[in-house]
């Protein structure tokens, strides 16, 4: 149970494009929020620049917060109380907004026409001002914009500033921010098409969604008092503000491809393990108040603070997200790790999945029973691939040559394989120790070394120069097979050994 006031958060992306981390961790932040204060978390589509609008991106989001495991308790989908939640099928709020606006001397019609705005730009260039709106449709009047719309010409709705003042907001991150507006010009509420700019429609459905933290990008902060005007002039709440640091490479410039930084369907792909992922980003920026990193999602979600968001930028690592991986494949349950493999295992070969020759789906107790052994030599998940494929197929192609190990002989080679064939031969209980047992015990009656001994008999099995635990995966092959690898391999040195000697 908790004892804070039930959070109700948006997650509000346009989608534009592909949804990079800082996207990600805005949405993991407002899920912890949510999830800490047995709040909701709400999906909302801001879909109002038509011009930009990509449909792949809108499914590219909801794929990467499912795959992230982030559950919605409102959204385009699932619907609401407060539905829809996708902003283009909400216009009419929008546009009786800006109506109040009018109404009330906080807005106007404007129909400055583009040709205009860039003659103000330039002459504002050439005289080495900022470059900004003039405010001059203030005193349009209401003729003057009705021969405009008569002439086809496109008129914007404009709220109005105030020219002179102090706005101040508090953030929950960096406490009291304060503007000043008489820096600030009037700006677009809604276009010519009737859509509304970001502006107008967050502030919007912010209020009549009832959220509660507004959580989002730093970049968003010199956009704030145009929301807070927004607010005020409407008579309505604001919202608790949650800006969050930029995330940057190690050097502080710009995160990108370069970097390692990717989208979370590629992280996906690459063999991340949402979990690992979630942890990474969410130290991003946060910090769980000491020095604990290897965190579950449940943890993370009951000790997360808005308090304890940092307000410096933080610094993107993809040595540390991989470290990060390793540590939750260390700790992941072993059921669930052989089922997170699977996927990788079993997509096509040219994706990187097993040979197309192995029959899908595959025996998946093969990839569990190796878990145990595997787990600790895997960075990402498609890693295990190349570790345990041998098992999957009928016969392996070893190299005779890899047979001679250093310090060997052929003859050593004949010895190793012809005993171990014996030895597993007769072996009572076929599992992993009892393997061992027999193997080792080899040594004195060949007198070989463990080397000379295991060598040829690694190369007969796996045909790898590196393979995982050689007891399990024998245990795991079975006697049958194992000894088949084992004779297969004998005949394959026996030519080689033979035209060597020609
Ligand atoms: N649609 C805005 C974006 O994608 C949302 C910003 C916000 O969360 O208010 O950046």
């Amino acid at each position: 149970m908790t004892t804070e006031t039930p959070a109700r958060v948006r997650f509000a992306p346009s989608p534009t494009g592909v949804m990079h981390i800082g996207g990600l961790r805005t949405a993991l932040y407002d899920w912890f929020l949510a999830r800490k204060t047995g709040g909701q978390f709400i999906l909302r589509i801001e879909d109002t620049d038509r011009n930009r609008y990509d449909p792949d991106a809108e499914w590219h989001i909801k794929e990467s917060l499912k795959w992230l495991g982030l559950d919605l308790d409102e959204g385009p989908e699932i619907g609401g109380p407060y539905a829809p939640y996708t902003q283009s099928e909400r216009l009419q709020l929008y546009q009786d907004a800006a109506e109040r606006l009018i109404a009330s001397g906080d807005a106007y019609y404007d129909d400055t026409t583009p040709e205009e705005l860039a003659a103000l730009r330039q002459r504002q260039q050439a005289a080495g001002q900022p470059p900004g709106y003039d405010n001059r449709g203030r005193y349009r009047t209401a003729e003057q914009i009705q021969e405009s719309r008569d002439k086809g010409l496109e008129v914007v709705v404009r709220f109005k500033v105030p020219d002179h003042g102090e706005l101040q907001v508090e953030d929950e991150v960096r406490g009291r921010l304060k503007f000043d507006l008489s820096l600030l010009q009037d700006f677009v509420i809604l276009k010519s098409d009737g859509f509304p700019t970001y502006h107008l429609a967050h502030v919007v459905d912010d209020y009549e969604m009832g959220i509660t933290h507004v959580i989002r990008g730093e970049e968003w902060i010199p956009s704030c008092p145009r929301h807070v005007l927004i607010q005020r002039a409407l008579g309505i709440s604001t919202p608790k503000y949650v800006h969050v640091p930029l995330i940057t490479a190690q050097d502080g410039a710009k995160l990108s491809k370069r970097h390692g930084a990717q989208s979370a369907l590629e992280y996906r792909d690459a063999g991340y393990t949402p979990d690992a992922v979630l942890n990474y980003l969410a130290l991003l920026g946060w910090s769980p108040g000491d020095d604990t990193e290897v965190m579950s999602r449940s943890e993370i979600a009951s000790r997360f603070e808005i308090e304890r968001i940092l307000s410096h930028p933080a610094k993107f690592s993809a040595q540390k997200l991989e470290w990060m991986n390793q540590q939750h494949i260390m700790k992941a349950d072993e059921d669930e790790l052989a089922e997170m493999m699977m996927p990788y295992l079993e997509r096509p070969e040219e994706e990187g999945g097993l040979l197309e020759e192995i029959d899908r789906p595959i025996d998946r107790s093969i990839v569990r029973a190796m878990v145990p052994v595997l787990r600790e030599r895997i960075k990402v998940l498609p890693d295990v691939i190349e570790l345990i494929d041998f098992l999957f197929v009928d016969e392996v192609q070893p190299n005779p040559e890899e047979m001679i190990g250093r310090r060997m002989d052929e003859e050593m080679v004949f010895t190793s394989l012809n005993a171990s064939i014996q030895a597993l031969e007769s072996l009572e209980t076929f599992d992993g120790e009892a393997i061992e047992q027999a193997l080792r015990g080899l040594t004195q009656s060949t007198g070989l070394k463990a080397g000379q001994l295991f060598t040829p008999i690694r190369v007969a099995v796996t045909a790898k120069r590196i393979a995982p635990p050689l007891f399990e995966s024998i245990e795991v092959l079975g006697r049958e097979r194992t000894i088949e690898r084992l004779q297969r391999g004998l005949a394959i040195f026996s030519n080689y050994a033979g035209n060597r000697d020609d």
